[in-house]
């Protein structure tokens, strides 16, 4: 474990406060950080569910200074009231975090649980191979052609943002803003 982690945490397991042998846990993430762990939090984050009782610490690291720590604590109450241990819902919801900390304890969340659905102009859900029909006349960047208004796009390919879907459009497979679009 490096220098500067071993005198952040002085000996204390940055989750539950115990002391003992540490180990370093990657808090996941576009930074990743390390975080000091005693075995027993290191042996159960992964699947917290195996240990849930010893996880009501994270009613105090949760409100850490260290953003890592918040982010680890985050997570594993995620999983743990995911699993239907409420208390855990109790603490997320008292918990705050500072924007840019729940974003990084959002990466890798939100991938696993299915995103928003995809809708139309009027709010209807689009699903993959639907046709629609474009709403006003769009210009294509790049492609060097207008997609004219009432054009029909069959068999339409959704993304990962709810806001666009994939089509063929003047035989060109191009991205469309899913607000310019009516399912037929
Ligand atoms: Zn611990």
């Amino acid at each position: 474990m490096d220098k500067n982690l071993e005198s952040r945490a002085g000996g204390k397991c940055e989750l539950c406060g115990a002391e003992g042998e540490l180990q370093a846990y990657s808090v996941t993430g576009t930074n990743p950080e390390n975080i000091a762990l005693c075995s027993t939090c290191m042996d159960s984050i992964e699947e917290p569910l195996l240990n849930a009782n010893h996880w009501r610490c994270l009613g105090e690291s949760i409100w850490s200074g260290v953003p890592a720590v918040q982010v680890a604590s985050y997570r594993t109450l995620k999983k743990l009231s995911a699993e239907g241990e409420s208390w855990a819902n109790d603490i997320l919801e008292i918990a705050y975090l500072e924007p840019e900390v729940l974003a990084w304890a959002n990466e890798g969340i939100q991938s696993e649980e299915s995103g928003e659905p995809t809708k139309d102009s009027n709010g209807t859900t689009l699903n993959e191979g639907d046709s629609v029909t474009i709403i006003k006349d769009l210009e294509v960047k790049g492609a060097g052609f207008t997609a004219k208004q009432g054009t029909k796009v069959t068999n339409i390919h959704l993304t990962n943002d709810p806001e666009q879907i994939e089509g063929r459009v003047n035989g060109v497979k191009i991205v469309l803003l899913s607000k310019f679009l009516k399912k037929v």
